[in-house]
């Protein structure tokens, strides 16, 4: 039953409660009164007067009186039975003489007096006490009883209804091996799968088992699928539940959900307990406009005091998915809980080759099939979509009652899940894969130009996120103090993109958008909170930490004059402005590069760092100094 079902079931009750609780009573009263009628409307007797009683028995036509309080049933000699009223407070024999019966008439009749007792007697006196009461009490039981039946039905409401994939199950079963692509996600999750499998290993010497590990993608990339892999590598017992299913319109069922499964789990460990769309009870809290949902909060805290709760020796791993990892709360993502982070991409065309073989292989295909063709026509696909073009073609194969799925099918399939309303992930044209190309490689170009940025560490344009692709650069070790000159070789970092889209093709597209606030926020910092500005010097203008919510800025008021706010503005464009301008001079001087770069985009869609180094000729042994 789904939860809507359940739920509408549940509100149409109290209505229906008593709706169907008058309906019993008023039958019950039917029936009992149906039977009560039956017992007075039984053959009545003749009800005869006195007199004619007298002079029955005077012809000598009476065999016997029978006398129960003041009522005569009057049995003749022919068999009749008949009914009279005798005068109360007097006796029979009296009245009878007194009638002008002869004595000898009177011996000739039995007369026989009858104690008014039997249970006929007893039920038809207190009936209309007992009949009223007997129905309220039924009325009531069958209230409570109800009652009582949906309380059960909110404490079935508590009960998780994980759906759970046995390891014994070969059909569900899912392994690494038909995930294609992901390959770093796989190999940081081969732990898990090692802590799960061998656990006294890690156990022996000291370590603690992981917790939680939040696998972070764009819709479709495989994120179930992976978390599915796990416990299938693992074999071990997967249990799957998506966070909206844990929120319910009472406030506590949601944790008692929470409570049952890990309850579930706990008792099947070693498992996995897999947690969808964990953004649906995470969210950053008190951060949207218009209060809190305690419902949510409270599901959010049962969680993570599950997590809190597991003893080291407890074998239940949390794996939670999401696509927002942007909004979550950090308190999920603090160590003992979500500690561990899997981030998947989209994937890149060679990916995207793999995952079509893997799909392709469970339908009948044409042996002269090129699927890398397809892949090179699919950039911005997830596996999801992948496996969606698959499965259409094969069906547009059956449609023309052909038996084999061919290349054809295959591209036209490619538009009919482009435009279909089931896709979520972005698709690039060729003309915007361009673009990204090129406005990626402006990054990675500057980034390998400057002393003091962060080396490059991957390149892609198969977009994560909003952003149409990313360049990743790690810094050489730990940093905990930045300096200017840092920061300066960094905001012209961010304006590579920016900077190689104006000079290639001469405009500039919304792709940069991010980067140019990211950078205005750095360059802001540059000038309010770090002194770095000569023109300002060492003061905090801006004494509010990190702002990264809406929520947390309403009521925020500069604490400053008017003057200075102008300075600040001012200094923050100069500083743009010699970023874009140091951007702007290495991408025309090696406007070479930045084409071979782009190019090599285009083809692979990813560089990884090895590559990107060979490509721009960099010492290995010093990363940061160019060759070229
Ligand atoms: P998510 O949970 O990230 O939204 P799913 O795990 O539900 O995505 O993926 C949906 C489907 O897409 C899977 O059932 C699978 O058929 C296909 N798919 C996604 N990624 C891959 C992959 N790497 N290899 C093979 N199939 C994939
Ligand atoms: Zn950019």
């Amino acid at each position: 039953m789904s939860a809507k079902q359940k739920k509408s079931k549940f509100f149409k009750n109290p209505l229906g409660m008593f709706g169907k609780n008058i309906v019993y009573a008023i039958l019950i009263f039917l029936a009992i009164t149906a039977l009560y009628a039956s017992f007075a409307e039984r053959e009545e007797p003749e009800e005869i007067s006195f007199s004619r009683l007298v002079e029955e028995i005077r012809a000598s036509e009476v065999l016997r009186i029978t006398v129960e309080e003041n009522k005569l049933e009057v049995a003749l000699k022919n068999g009749g039975i008949q009914t009279a009223q005798k005068e109360p407070d007097a006796a029979l024999s009296e009245t009878l003489i007194n009638y002008g019966v002869s004595s000898e008439a009177l011996a000739n009749v039995t007369i026989e007096m009858k104690q008014p007792s039997g249970a006929l007697f007893w039920l038809s006196a207190l009936l209309p006490f007992i009949l009223p009461i007997a129905l309220i009490g039924l009325f009531i039981w069958l209230t409570m009883r109800q009652v009582q039946r949906s309380n059960g039905q909110a404490l079935m409401f508590g009960q998780s209804r994980a759906r759970v994939i046995n390891p014994e199950d070969q059909r569900e079963k899912v392994t690494f091996k038909d995930v294609a692509g992901s390959e770093e996600a796989k190999e940081e999750l081969l732990e898990i799968v090692d802590f799960l499998q061998n656990p006294q290993r890690f156990l022996d010497i000291g370590a603690r088992i992981p917790r939680g590990v939040l696998l972070m993608g764009a819709p479709g990339t495989g994120k179930t699928m992976l978390a599915k892999a796990v416990a299938g590598e693992a074999s071990v017992p997967f249990f799957h539940m998506s966070a909206s299913e844990f929120v319910e319109m009472f406030v506590g069922v949601g944790a008692s959900r929470v409570r049952d499964l890990f309850r579930m789990a706990k008792k099947a460990a070693p498992s996995i307990i897999f947690v969808d769309e964990i953004d649906a009870v995470g969210r950053h809290r008190g951060a949207g406009l218009g209060g809190g949902h305690d419902e949510r909060e409270q599901t959010l805290n049962q969680i993570l005091t599950e997590m809190d709760g597991f003893e080291t020796s407890d074998q239940v791993i949390v794996l939670a998915a999401t696509n927002r990892p942007d909004v979550l709360d950090p308190a999920l993502l603090r160590p003992g809980r979500f500690d561990r982070r899997v981030v998947l991409d989209l994937p890149d065309i060679g990916e995207r080759e793999a995952i079509l073989r893997v799909h392709a292989v469970k339908k009948i295909m044409d042996t002269d099939i090129n699927l890398r063709k397809i892949a090179e026509r699919t950039p911005g696909f997830s596996g999801a979509d992948l496996a969606n073009l698959v499965n259409e073609a094969a069906i547009l194969a059956a449609r023309s009652s052909r038996k084999t799925v061919s290349q054809e099918d295959l591209t036209v399939s490619i538009e009919k899940v482009m435009l279909g309303p089931e896709r979520k992930s972005r698709v690039f044209s060729e003309k915007e894969k361009k673009i990204t190309a090129y406005h990626e490689a402006g990054h990675a170009l500057v980034a390998a130009s400057l002393p003091n940025a962060d080396p490059v560490h991957k390149i892609s344009i198969v977009s994560r996120g909003r952003a149409g692709g990313y360049t990743m650069k790690l810094p050489t070790e730990d940093k905990h103090l930045y300096t200017r000159e840092y920061f300066l070789d960094e905001l012209a970092v961010s304006l590579g993109g920016y900077a190689a889209e104006e000079t290639v093709f001469g405009e500039i597209t919304t792709g940069s958008s991010d980067d140019i606030r990211k950078a205005t926020g750095l360059a802001r910092g540059l000038v309010t909170r770090y002194g770095m500005s000569e023109k300002i010097g060492p003061v905090a203008w801006d004494d509010q930490s990190d702002l990264v919510f809406l929520g947390h800025d309403i009521g925020h008021e500069k604490k400053y004059s008017e003057e200075i706010a102008s300075l600040v503005d001012m200094e923050v464009e100069r500083f743009m402005k010699e970023a874009l301008e140091k951007a702007k001079k290495i991408v025309r001087e090696k406007k070479e590069k930045l084409s071979e770069i782009a190019e090599y985009l285009i083809q692979y869609e990813t560089i990884e760092q090895d590559i990107f180094r060979k490509l721009m000729g960099i010492n290995q042994e010093n990363p940061s100094l160019v060759g070229a």
